[in-house]
């Protein structure tokens, strides 16, 4: 099964993904988390992307299709995956189409819908383990004890790009150059589009009955 994640910033992408992933034992390819692993670790593509993600913009389309296409290419990745963040343009839709090639009709694209109003208040109560990435909401999703993760005990930190600021840029890169891409996958007949509000479990079961 191959799946395209679509959504806002704080649409809970990332913590449906990951469900989803170990549902249908499939590797959950997050370009964030790549991105963000490779700022930590101070390499070349860390240091070009840096500054963009703190200020909420999009990293250039080469640099991610690059990245892509070689996480695509690794064994784990050929009986499916599930793609969270990536495509974010068109251009990067259409090469997309080009390296999973005559696939295509197995891949399902889900958008998850969230108004603007509440992403904001979400994301400023988001938390994330820095040690396993496991993602919390203090309010929705809290930890069982205070500011920990609950797998291994880390201290929760808030994103660096999750300042209100960033995340107003990240929701006007969103409109402006991903929604074009829904319309890309709507005319192929991929497109599903899930009601992203609620309850976690809830939007996880709309997710799964979208799939099949
Ligand atoms: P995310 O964790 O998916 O919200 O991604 C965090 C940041 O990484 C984004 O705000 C972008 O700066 C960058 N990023 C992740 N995926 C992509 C992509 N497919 N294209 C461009 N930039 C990306």
């Amino acid at each position: 099964m191959k799946i395209i994640f679509i959504g806002p910033p704080g649409s809970g992408k990332g913590t449906q993904a990951k469900r989803i992933a170990a549902e249908h034992g499939i590797p959950h390819i997050s370009t964030g988390d790549i991105l963000r692993e490779a700022v930590a670790e101070g390499t070349e593509l860390g240091k070009k992307a840096a500054p963009t993600m703190a200020s909420g913009g999009l990293v250039p389309d080469d640099l991610m299709i690059g990245i892509i296409n070689d996480r695509l290419g690794k064994a784990d990745a050929r009986k499916g995956f599930i793609l969270d963040g990536f495509p974010r343009t068109v251009v990067q839709a259409e090469k997309l189409d080009g390296i999973v090639g005559n696939g295509t009709e197995k891949l399902r694209v889900v958008q998850l819908l969230v108004p603007d109003e509440a992403i904001v208040k979400r994301i400023a109560l988001r938390r994330s383990c820095p040690q396993c990435g496991a993602i919390y909401h203090l309010e929705n999703q809290p930890p069982a004890n205070d500011n920990v993760c609950d797998k291994d005990g880390a201290e929760l930190v808030a994103r660096p790009d999750d300042t209100e600021a960033a995340v107003r840029k990240r929701l006007e890169a969103f409109h402006r150059q991903t929604m074009p891409v829904t319309s890309f996958y709507k005319t192929k007949s991929w497109l599903r589009e899930v009601d992203g509000t609620g309850p976690v479990d809830q939007v996880f079961e709309r997710i799964q009955r979208s799939l099949v």
